[in-house]
């Protein structure tokens, strides 16, 4: 089996290597100190499609297979560690919706995530429930103009500045 990276593998770890140095390391511990979070150098990071790295082309993303994205990060984190891990989950909010959204959802949502414009998390975890995701106890019921959600989350990233937010766990399953 051969485990050398592809030759648009390579072209993928050094755009994003260049990106890093110049958009994220110069300004990383800056951030941290300050506690800003760059919403900016994020969009910047859209337009080289870093925010829908997985998503499928029919989406907007670039439809890379997850070791492409995990490439790509590795390179990122080395310029601001914190900012990629916030990429990382926002590429895959942005995926679930693109993927497993009901196609209002994506038509409203896919375009202005995939760019960068607005940013997605996700609320997987609830006071008694992380890794085990099937204890979940946060129910989506189904009413005239959309859910009734119930249920207690912690821990969400982004839950600040967040604009489209994938929850668990009925939430963004269509209703087929
Ligand atoms: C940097 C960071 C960012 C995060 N961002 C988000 C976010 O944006 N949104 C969000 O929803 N959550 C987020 N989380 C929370 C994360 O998803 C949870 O921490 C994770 O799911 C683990 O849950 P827990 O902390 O409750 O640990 P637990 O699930 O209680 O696990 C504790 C330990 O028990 C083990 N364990 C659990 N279940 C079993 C089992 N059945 N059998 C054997 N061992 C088991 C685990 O392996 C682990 O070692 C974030 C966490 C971190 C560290």
């Amino acid at each position: 089996m051969n485990f050398d990276l592809s030759d648009d593998q390579l072209a993928f770890e050094e755009t994003a290597r260049q990106f890093a140095m110049q958009e994220f390391a110069p300004h990383a511990a800056q951030w941290d100190r300050d506690h800003h979070f760059p919403v900016e150098a994020i969009k910047k990071a859209g337009e080289l499609g870093f925010c829908g790295l997985y998503t499928p082309e029919s989406e907007g993303g670039l439809g890379l297979s997850r070791l492409d994205a995990s490439i790509i990060f590795e390179q990122l984190s080395m310029g601001c560690t914190t900012t990629t891990a916030m990429l990382t989950i926002h590429n895959m909010a942005t995926w679930m919706i693109a993927t497993w959204g009901q196609e209002a959802t994506k038509k409203q949502w896919c375009e202005v995530l995939v760019s960068g414009e607005k940013l997605a998390s996700y609320c997987l975890t609830e006071p008694g429930a992380g890794s085990d995701a099937a204890s979940l106890k946060t129910k989506a019921t189904p009413v005239d103009n959309g859910y009734v959600l119930n249920g207690a989350k912690v821990f969400t990233i982004l839950f600040n500045c967040f604009k489209g937010l994938a929850v668990f766990r009925d939430f963004i399953a269509p209703r087929r």
